[in-house]
């Protein structure tokens, strides 16, 4: 696996990129995350090498001509392709079995391009109700602006996908497990029904991972990450991902990139390589010690209800063991008291952090009601059921019994 010459692989995925995949093929999902998309340079060092440089110097005028021409694979400028960054696309491509790989500044600039380079004036887009925030304004707030509608279904309630797609849609955005109530979307049937309406789905993935759920097993056309969560999954940088089929990502999604440059930085793209090593690792312990903390707060005094996707009193159980391997590392509890048993809660923390941010290796509690999810209002948590009494906890890479006993010391100061 010495890599091949230093190719632009991001304008033209064959050639030296083509070769890769085919010598990493053969191994299973911890060794490609270990060992994806490397492309030594003629130094042959072992870590990836970054490439800090906006731009690149041809031989000759000959040779600029051959590559914007496309005669040539040579990169021409990092807002269209780097070598870092195109060790990272590729390393992310492998793992979700996706064609190709555009990797974004942030997740936002993912989710963004992924649903910008497709829609147009007078298109009609069918979205869950549970979306992160920022995606949420993005789609009532700004596609709005440029003719662009969309109907806001509950996300587990396949009569209201059903009634939404039988009228021609253009794109379905959705995320499963959704932020914070850990609401799952069957992705096999809303696949169906938006295929038959005519719309491409665009899957937030983040909650599950790729290791966890691979929504194009199931019929998906796009997955959008940010990898500032597990991905990076050590709370350094912001980094974004979009995945799908070779036609739409070429055709469709490559041009936007490139042209309106929603770009990662080859330093970031490092961190990220360097955190999707460890990827495996990392969510396979958070996700193990956040399914025995979701069984913990389920007998404490206090606690009057747990959300985790696999637990068997999860409204969607069977869903969520169909399409996820695992549950993931977000647990979500309601505490007696309503908010201001939260704040005694949060407050009562001495190792997990309040934050807003999670995926991270240091267990993160958020308060949604008064954070992430202030803005949406009253009535709209309400129809969410995030109530005041609701904890979302981002499980990390501390030791599952310390944990324990940070949660049990501040579910204490409820009866204080
Ligand atoms: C964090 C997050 C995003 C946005 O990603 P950024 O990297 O912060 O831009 C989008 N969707 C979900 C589900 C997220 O958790």
């Amino acid at each position: 696996m010495r890599g091949g010459p230093l190719l632009n692989g991001r304008a033209n995925a064959t050639g030296a990129l083509t070769e890769m995949t085919s010598n990493t093929a053969k191994f299973r999902p911890a060794t490609r995350l270990v060992h994806g998309g490397v492309q030594r340079s003629q130094h042959g060092e072992t870590s990836e090498a970054i490439f800090l440089t906006s731009g690149f110097v041809y031989d000759n005028a000959e040779q600029a001509e051959a590559t914007f021409t496309g005669a040539v694979q040579h990169y021409q400028y990092s807002r269209f392709g780097n070598p870092t960054v195109a060790m990272l696309e590729q390393r992310l491509a492998e793992i979700e079995g996706a064609d190709v790989c555009c990797a974004t500044a942030t997740g936002m600039a993912a989710v963004n391009a992924a649903l910008l380079s497709h829609l147009k004036c007078g298109d009609r887009m069918v979205a869950s109700r549970a979306l992160f925030g920022s995606c949420h304004w993005i789609v009532s707030t700004l596609l709005p602006r440029y003719g662009i509608a969309t109907e806001f279904v509950d996300g587990g309630d396949l009569d209201q996908w059903r009634a939404a797609l039988s009228r021609p849609a253009n794109l379905v955005l959705l995320e499963t497990p959704s932020n914070p109530m850990l609401e799952m979307v069957d992705l096999r049937a809303v696949s169906d029904l938006a295929h038959a309406a005519g719309a491409i789905v665009v899957v937030d993935n983040v909650f599950a991972t790729p290791l966890l759920q691979q929504p194009l097993t199931f019929g998906a056309d796009v997955v959008v990450y940010s990898c500032t969560k597990h991905i990076d999954g050590q709370g350094r940088v912001l980094g974004g991902a979009v995945l799908g089929g070779e036609k739409w990502m070429n055709e469709v999604l490559r041009p936007f990139i490139r042209n309106t440059g929603p770009t990662l930085s080859a330093f970031n793209a490092w961190l990220l390589l360097k955190g999707m090593e460890t990827l495996a690792l990392r969510v396979d312990a958070a996700s193990r010690a956040a399914a025995a903390i979701a069984d913990f707060l389920a007998i404490q005094p206090g606690v009057s209800r747990v959300w985790y996707p696999t637990r068997a009193d999860h409204p969607q159980h069977d869903l969520a063991v169909a399409q996820m391997s695992a549950g993931g590392t977000l647990v979500t509890f309601e505490v007696a008291g309503g908010k201001a048993g939260a704040f005694a809660v949060m407050n009562g923390f001495g190792l997990i952090a309040i934050s807003n941010n999670l995926g991270d290796s240091k267990s993160l509690a958020t308060h949604p009601a008064t954070t992430t999810h202030m803005r949406i209002g009253e009535d709209e948590r309400a129809r969410l059921g995030i109530t005041d009494g609701v904890i979302r906890l981002s499980v990390g890479l501390e030791d599952v019994e310390d944990l324990k006993e940070d949660l049990a010391g501040a579910l204490s100061k409820l009866r204080a």
